[in-house]
């Protein structure tokens, strides 16, 4: 199957077009305003800004930001990262204070060919959720086509990703593009030994995509939270460290035990799975916490009260090995709480050998970004993923509704 590319859309030139992206960026407060903090996801989309500048497009470009829960709240508004994209394409931007009705049909009436706006984020619509069709149509009045290229909300079934598809010819910008051709090196015939390396704090969300990836890769190395429930499963104790153990799926109405579901999985498939065999204790989450590595399995125990908030030492090392002897990685979660510099070393260890290896290496998952930042890896990895849950929903083999229709059968 072809995907529907922007290259593939007859008489581009002039043409009014609504470019839907996904800038849900870190902002950080800069006098009384906010600035974007980190551009990543607003700078993978420039590739496609800059063909439809080259074919004269007359740019309206739609986004969310933050989750203001269908209400306008100020401090979401999409003003700063307009400044921010104003900066990146050295051309003005012109941000407006609504996502629909007269007086943004009125600008996009005048915009002329090469000129850019921002529409304000639509998510102070409850309709964007509830994936109400009349305000999915008011989106597109006065656009001939839609671009779609937020890869990071391809897996919502919204009024601003589905819905506006029914009434516009619409055409995937190249970074949904690089992010299914990457995405598609782990899922299809990837190069062999493929190493799975997942960490985060939560099982729920990871899960169905461990449950697939087990079965496609020769190597899974799970640090982070998610070890706690591997560690728990098998019996070790955990003290208070933060364990996903039950999940309450309100959607599907019913609990599921993540400590019985590990379980099983490594039953299944210990041959392959490469847990902790060590972790770092602390006595709390603060850097200032006493600390102390805690050998797995050869009788010590973490004191009852203290959590493992990294992997020790010795895991590092045989995850390294591990990452050393790959031809692809694929990475999603930090491997502890790296947010604290006492508790980063096992992710930031990670990182480094990945980016070093010469492995094809694709990172997926919203912490990935900060860490690639952070550590300053900046272009050591094939590919970084702008979507977490859309990444993993689709190596999960889930279809993205918002990308399933940009199929040509
Ligand atoms: P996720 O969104 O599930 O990928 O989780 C990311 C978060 O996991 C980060 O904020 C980390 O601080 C957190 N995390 C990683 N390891 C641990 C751990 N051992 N205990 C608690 N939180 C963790």
């Amino acid at each position: 199957m072809k995907l529907r590319s922007i290259r593939d859309a007859q008489g581009l030139e002039g043409k009014t077009v609504l470019l839907r992206v996904a800038y849900d960026v870190a902002l950080q407060k800069h006098g009384t305003g906010f600035v974007v903090a980190q551009d990543f996801r607003i700078r993978a989309t420039i590739p496609t800004i800059q063909y439809l500048l080259k074919k004269k497009c007359r740019i309206v470009l739609l986004s969310w930001l933050k989750r203001p829960g269908g209400k306008v709240v100020e401090k979401y508004r999409m003003d700063p990262v307009a400044r921010c994209l104003s900066g990146l394409l050295h051309k003005p931007v012109k941000k407006l204070d609504d996502c629909i009705g007269p007086k943004v049909f009125a600008e996009i009436q005048q915009l002329r060919p090469g000129q850019l706006l921002l529409l304000e984020i639509f998510r102070f619509y409850p309709q964007e959720e509830e994936n109400d069709r009349r305000f999915a149509k008011l989106l597109v009045h006065g656009i001939d086509l839609i671009v779609f290229d937020a890869f990071g909300q391809a897996h919502r079934v919204h009024a601003s990703t589905t819905g506006i598809q029914r009434y516009r010819p619409t055409y995937a910008g190249f970074l949904v593009e690089r992010e299914l051709n990457a995405l598609s090196r782990i899922s299809q015939n990837p190069k062999k030994p493929l190493v799975v390396v997942l960490g985060g704090a939560k099982i729920s969300d990871k899960v169905a995509v461990l449950e697939q990836l087990v079965r496609l890769a020769d190597r899974v190395l799970i640090g982070g939270g998610v070890a706690n429930v591997f560690l728990k499963a098998q019996g070790i104790p955990i003290g208070e460290s933060f364990v996903e153990d039950i999940f309450v799926d309100k959607a599907r109405r019913k609990k599921v035990n993540f400590v019985r579901l590990a379980k099983k999985i490594y039953h299944q498939h210990g041959d392959k799975i490469v847990l902790p065999i060590d972790m770092l204790a602390a006595s709390r989450v603060d850097q200032k916490a006493m600390k102390e590595v805690v050998p797995l399995g050869v009788g010590e125990t973490i004191m009852p009260n203290w959590k493992f908030l990294d992997i020790g030492p010795a895991t590092v090392k045989n995850f390294v090995r591990e990452i050393q002897k790959s031809k692809t990685v694929f990475w999603n979660g930090p491997m502890g709480v790296f947010e604290i510099e006492a508790f980063a070393g096992g992710t930031k260890r990670i990182a480094q050998a990945i980016g070093r290896s010469k492995t094809v290496s694709i990172l997926g998952g919203g912490d990935t970004e900060r860490v690639v930042n952070e550590y300053r890896l900046e272009g050591k990895f094939d590919h970084v993923s702008t979507g977490g849950g859309a990444s993993l929903e689709f190596l999960a083999g889930k279809t993205l509704p918002a990308i399933q229709s940009l199929f040509i059968k």
